[in-house]
Parts: structure tokens; C-alpha cells; sequence
């Protein structure tokens, strides 16, 4: 397993806890509610940018002196501890050219620290550095062979289309058109949680969604992915399944509520992108299957 499937299995782990998604739900969904992208897109942006940083040094900077250490930041941990196991121990082609630029900066007598640094946290250097790559944009263009900046740019754009594009399809892709989810601004962690899932298409207040991962066996089957089956039929009507669309743009049962909120009985999908809108709908829904579920 390669190093950048290392960090992609932590970094999905890490999704995975931030959103409160469950396992079923598909790697690439929760790693857009998360608001991270793969890994693997991640690296030709983080390798531009360091780019545009290094072409950004002006002549004289002290970072281009001769015999002065140098200190390589990241906020990378796994990143600096795969590097310090030496140039011999590294088992991918990009921590072997990553060693091949280290020695060449070195040369015979410098030394280079790699250093750990918490990310956005104001350190001098990386300020700086940003600074630096802002006036280099700055630049009038015949000054600068190569314009860093909006290659930096370019890789970033690139990186999100491709991410966007290898999105699975779902109901909130398609109402989200070419746009990645918004972080959930929803108020607490349990709504947040569900605007996750909802948004994942995974959600756990959903019968259906429970019946087809085996979570809310029938009389007759364990589990199914029919969606006519009786098993994952909404409990407030009984009409059809429990999907977020049910709820969201037909389920009679909340007819009232989507009057309240959007101010028609049938909104349109647009109407429904806020997750305000989406964490509200599920606070009603758990109210409503609660109270319909208490023996009265
Ligand atoms: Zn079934
Ligand atoms: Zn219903």
C-alpha cells in the first residue's frame, strides 16, 4: 500500500468521524461532506503550490543563501514522518524525488530540518511565503517566465473538477449541480450529523436506507435494496419510501411544515439546498416518527 493510500484510508477514517456518516456510505461522498479532497488530487495542488512559493523567492532572500540551514515546514505529520525514515527507506517514487530535491538543495555541507507546523497558525515563514506568491502574481507578466501563480491556480481548479466529476451521482449532486456541499452550518453536532447524511444520500432516520444495509430487518428478508419494499415505506404515510426527496418535496405528513418553511406544499429542489433547510426537515422528521411511534 502506498503512502498516499495510507493517508487516504486515515483521511477517510477522519471523515468518517467528522460527519457522523456511516460505513455504508461511499468513500467519495463523505470525503465531500467533509470538505477534504482525495489525497491523491490533494498532492498535485500541494506540489504546485510549493512550486510557486520556491519560484517566488526573490535574488538575495536569505532562503538562497548558500550555507544557511534550512527549515522545511508542513503541517503534514504523516508527510514528516515518512521523509525522516531517510531517503533509503522510501518506498514511493514521490518520497524518493522529495529526497532527491532535499540532497540537491543541501549539497555537501547544509542542513535541513524538516519541522512540524500546526496548519494556518500564523508562523512567520509561511505568512510570508504567501505574501511572497500574492506580489509574484503581482508581477507584470514579462518579468516572470513562468507565471506561478495561475499555474497554482489551474492545478487547484483542475483538482476540484475532477473531484467534482468523480462525485457519485445522488439527489443532492443533482440539486448541488457543479458545486461541492458547503460545510453544514447546521447548529449542533446531532443536526450536523444528520445534514451529513441526508446530503450523502445515507441517512440513518431513513427505514429505507436502515432496511437496505440490513439495520431494520422485515418479517420476510434481512435486507433489500428494493425501493417499493414495504419494509422502507414511510411510516408517516405509509406511501411510498422514506427517502430525503420523499420527505423534502412529497410526503403529505409534512405538507404543513413545507408550507411553513418554503411557503408552498411542493417546493422546488432548489428551494431545499440550505442546510438550514435540510437540518430543520430532519429535526421534524425524528419529531414526527417519534411521536407516531409512542403507544398512545
Ligand atoms: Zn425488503
Ligand atoms: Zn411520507
Amino acid at each position: 500500500m502506498s503512502h498516499v493510500e495510507l493517508l487516504e484510508r486515515e483521511m477517510r477514517a477522519a471523515a468518517r468521524t467528522i460527519t457522523g456518516c456511516p460505513l455504508s456510505t461511499p468513500a467519495h461522498a463523505v470525503m465531500a461532506e467533509a470538505g477534504l479532497m482525495p489525497v491523491a488530487t490533494r498532492r498535485d495542488v500541494l506540489a504546485a503550490k510549493l512550486l510557486a512559493k520556491a519560484h517566488a523567492l526573490p535574488e538575495g532572500d536569505p532562503l538562497r543563501a548558500p550555507s544557511a540551514p534550512i527549515t522545511i515546514c508542513s503541517d503534514s505529520q504523516s508527510a514528516l514522518a515518512t521523509l525522516r525514515e531517510g531517503p533509503a527507506s522510501q518506498k514511493t517514487l514521490l518520497g524518493a524525488a522529495i529526497w532527491t530535491e532535499l540532497a540537491a538543495l543541501a549539497g555537501p555541507s547544509r542542513r535541513i530540518h524538516l519541522q512540524w507546523v500546526p496548519s494556518h497558525c500564523g508562523v512567520d515563514g509561511n505568512e510570508r511565503a504567501d505574501q511572497i506568491a500574492k506580489e509574484a502574481a503581482a508581477l507584470p507578466q514579462a518579468a516572470v517566465p513562468v507565471d506561478v501563480a495561475t499555474a497554482h491556480r489551474a492545478a487547484v481548479r483542475l483538482t476540484r473538477d475532477r473531484t467534482i466529476a468523480a462525485w457519485p451521482e445522488g439527489w443532492y449532486r443533482t440539486l448541488m449541480e457543479n458545486r461541492l456541499p458547503p460545510p453544514a452550518a447546521a447548529g449542533d453536532r446531532s443536526s450536523a450529523v444528520d445534514v451529513h447524511q441526508i446530503r450523502a444520500g445515507h441517512w440513518s432516520g431513513s427505514r429505507q436506507y436502515l432496511h437496505r444495509i440490513g439495520r431494520n430487518p422485515s418479517d420476510d428478508r434481512r435486507q433489500c435494496p428494493d425501493i417499493d419494499c414495504a419494509a422502507g415505506r414511510c411510516t408517516l404515510c405509509r406511501e411510498e419510501a422514506d427517502t430525503p426527496r420523499h420527505f423534502f418535496l412529497r410526503c403529505p405528513a409534512l405538507m404543513g411544515w413545507r408550507l411553513r418553511r418554503c411557503g408552498t406544499i411542493f417546493p422546488n429542489p432548489e428551494d431545499i439546498r440550505d442546510d438550514g433547510e435540510v437540518a430543520a426537515l430532519a429535526a421534524a422528521v425524528r419529531d414526527l416518527q417519534s411521536r407516531t411511534a409512542t403507544p398512545r
